[in-house]
């Protein structure tokens, strides 16, 4: 069997266009944007291009969007002055804090210091609670796993009942995908299992799975042995192997391998993500979906 491939990029530009008619709608009712300000402390290279592509997506959905970059010697306490000021502006939605802070900043602090109503990226205890209980309560889901669960879905695959595994117990994907699977609701209500490095035998619990998520960061953990005929296989890692020359710009980029053997997976699966173009074209596309309905709680349209 040749797996049907699941392509986030597709996915993607469908809840874009989604996002954009939503903007659209509120500025020609309501006269109003969503705004979102997007802080980076310091200049590391990997989060100033993670910066840039979360500008460059909310200006093109038409966001107010305001980027702050503040020097890398910035403290605990001047960062809660600039959240605090953020918290009080009527004009933002979403306040986003790239990570990771420089050293000797409180993380912690500063992530709990954002308005929880604000806290787009879904990180704070308060957002983190809601999801817990689930159903209305949940304003922002944290977006790698919302983005999961709209493959899923969007794919037409059922989750009533189903069997999902969940490799990896991170705060960011493992349990909350894991959570949000088990769910009273549509694209939910699923029988989940999480695995991690103390699981006696993780190939066994694999093996069961309807719909296998995998959020390890090891490459090729999952052996195609692992994978259910048919099943649905959602590969999370992303796993730098090296380096390739890019087709497109001749330049070196770096070469990406997910938690799965996708080659050998695929002949298994009924349905794969790559790795890259997979979950990873997700997140920022839910960040935005996030910052947009912050908009709508505020208006009470949500
Ligand atoms: P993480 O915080 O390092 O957590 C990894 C989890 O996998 C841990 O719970 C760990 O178990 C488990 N694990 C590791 N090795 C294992 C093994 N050999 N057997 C069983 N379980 C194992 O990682 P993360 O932040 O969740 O990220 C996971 C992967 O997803 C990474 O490759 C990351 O780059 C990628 N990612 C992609 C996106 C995206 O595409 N947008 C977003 C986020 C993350 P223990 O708890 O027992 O240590």
């Amino acid at each position: 069997m040749t797996a049907k491939l699941i392509k986030g990029t597709e996915i993607r530009d469908e809840i874009l266009k989604e996002i954009e008619a939503g903007v659209k709608d509120i500025k020609e009712k309501h006269g109003v944007v969503p705004g979102l300000v997007t802080i980076l402390v310091g200049e590391n290279p990997a989060s100033i291009s993670y910066v840039t592509a979360k500008i460059k997506t909310a200006k093109a959905l038409g966001f107010n969007e305001i980027q702050d970059n503040q020097s890398p010697d910035m403290t605990t306490e001047e960062l809660l002055v600039l959240i605090d000021k953020y918290n009080k502006d009527d004009a933002i939605n979403g306040i986003l804090v790239q990570l990771p802070l420089p050293k000797g900043v409180d993380e912690k602090k500063v992530l709990n210091a954002i308005d929880p109503d604000k806290d787009v990226d879904g990180f704070h205890p308060i957002n983190v609670g809601r999801l817990m209980i689930g159903g209305p309560e949940v304003k922002f889901p944290p977006c790698t796993p919302a983005g999961i669960q709209e493959m899923i879905v969007r794919s037409g695959i059922e989750t009533s009942g189903a069997e999902v595994v969940v490799v990896g117990r991170s705060n960011i994907v493992g349990k909350p995908i894991a959570n949000m699977m088990l769910q009273k609701a549509d694209g939910a209500n699923a029988t989940v299992t999480i695995v991690h490095t103390r699981t006696k035998d993780l190939a066994a619990h694999c093996k069961r799975a309807d719909i296998l998520i995998v959020a390890a960061g090891v490459p090729g953990l999952v052996k195609p042995e692992w994978i259910k005929p048919g099943a649905c296989v959602i590969d999370v890692g992303v796993n730098r192997v090296g380096e390739k020359i890019s087709e497109k710009t001749g330049k070196k980029i770096a070469l990406l391998k997910g938690d799965v053997d996708f080659d050998e997976a695929k002949e298994i699966a009924g349905y794969i993500t790559p790795v890259p173009g997979g979950v990873g074209p997700m997140t920022i596309t839910m960040l935005m979906k996030n910052t947009l309905n912050s908009l709508k709680f505020k208006l009470g349209l949500m």
